[in-house]
């Protein structure tokens, strides 16, 4: 039975966690022998869905409708169960993006399957048994999952796994499901886009700074950092309450939680409920004056140092070290 996963694209383009989830299905297929099948909802080029060949999909489902041209949760979430039980497949992987948080739960209830979201690690798979390591407690903490349903559902926190290049070009079949119109009852009538900038739980870097940074105007130096590492920006949640950023830039328990491969805190003391949001972070780097800010823990690398003197210097030094 194959695996089915579901590929996010935005206007046309697969996302990354698309291929972090072909990459991760192919694993899994590969330990236990069967193959991966992709269901993509979205007007996505020919070419570009049989792309996903390469990250270990052999076969893609293209559901291209005028109504389903922007993401609607209700009417996605059917779609993708129909397609689970169309394919007969009993593992369903997708990211654990913002999309997929909102899908997971309601693929779940449609086909009474287990759910592990949050998953950072590849199951173990018996029988009829899914073991598999996720966060829990706003990523205050680990737990395993046992999963005993007969179809089963991970959802995969982006950054989480890496992107492995293993074939060729996959079959690409239009698949057409059946449209409940109660399923449109939520609209997206416009897309408006606040950034140009990098997706903030998609982003392999991250430079946050917090209230160390004493005011909304010294922020310059913190986006020239993130230019220059082509990083998205983030910020404690002091700093969006007071208006100094916005409040999608707020990392945390109460805000967005994200592992990229290399966060950069400036003048963050490293309150618990700010680690909650970021500490599955492959490596964290820590710049704050006070060598006993608690944010040094859990640095893979501190510098105890004036964030007014540091950050210049640091972004000076990667521009010469770029040319
Ligand atoms: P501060 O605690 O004021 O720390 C500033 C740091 O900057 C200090 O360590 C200081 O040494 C350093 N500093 C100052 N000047 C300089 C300088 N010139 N150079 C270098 N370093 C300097 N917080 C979140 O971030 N995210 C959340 O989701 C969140 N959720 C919460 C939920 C609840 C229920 C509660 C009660 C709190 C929550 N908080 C959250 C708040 C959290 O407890 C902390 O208050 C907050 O994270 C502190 O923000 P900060 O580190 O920017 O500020």
């Amino acid at each position: 039975m194959s695996i089915l996963v579901y590929v996010e694209n935005t206007d046309g383009k697969f996302k990354k966690s698309a291929f972090e989830v072909v990459s991760y299905a192919k694993s899994i297929a590969d330990n236990i022998q069967t193959d991966v099948v992709a269901i993509s909802i979205g007007n996505v080029a020919e070419d570009e869905l049989a792309a996903l060949g390469k990250y270990g999909a052999s076969k893609v489902l293209n559901v291209n409708q005028e109504q389903l041209a922007s993401f609607v949760n209700q009417a996605y979430a059917s779609i993708i169960a129909e397609a689970v039980k169309s394919t007969g497949s009993k593992l369903l992987v997708l990211s654990n993006s913002f999309s997929g948080k909102g899908l997971a739960p309601r693929i779940a209830a449609k086909l009474e399957a287990g759910l592990a979201d949050g998953v950072l690690e590849l199951p173990h798979i018996t029988d009829d048994k899914l073991t598999v390591k996720k966060t829990a407690f706003s990523n205050k903490a680990f737990a395993t999952l046992e999963l005993t349903s007969d179809i089963k559902v991970i959802a995969l926190s982006p950054n989480a796994y890496e992107i492995k290049e293993t074939g060729g070009n996959a079959a690409v079949e239009t698949f057409t499901p059946n449209i409940d119109q109660l399923d449109f009852s939520t609209m997206v009538k416009e897309i408006v886009r606040a950034t140009d900038k990098v997706s903030l739980p998609e982003a392999e870097i991250v430079v946050s700074a917090g209230r160390g940074l004493k005011g909304p105007e010294n922020w310059g130096m913190i986006e020239e950092l993130a230019d220059v590492l082509g990083a998205a920006t983030a910020c404690s949640k002091p700093v969006s309450d007071a208006g100094w950023r916005p409040h999608s830039e707020h990392v945390g328990q109460t805000g967005i939680v994200v592992s990229p491969n290399l966060y950069i805190a400036i003048g963050i003391s490293g309150a618990i409920q700010h680690l909650a949001g970021v500490s599955s972070s492959k490596t964290i780097v820590v710049i704050n004056k006070d060598p006993e800010a608690p944010f040094f823990k859990v640095a893979d690398y501190g510098i105890v140092g004036d964030v007014f003197d540091i950050v210049p210097k640091l972004t000076q030094a990667l521009k010469a070290y770029k040319g």
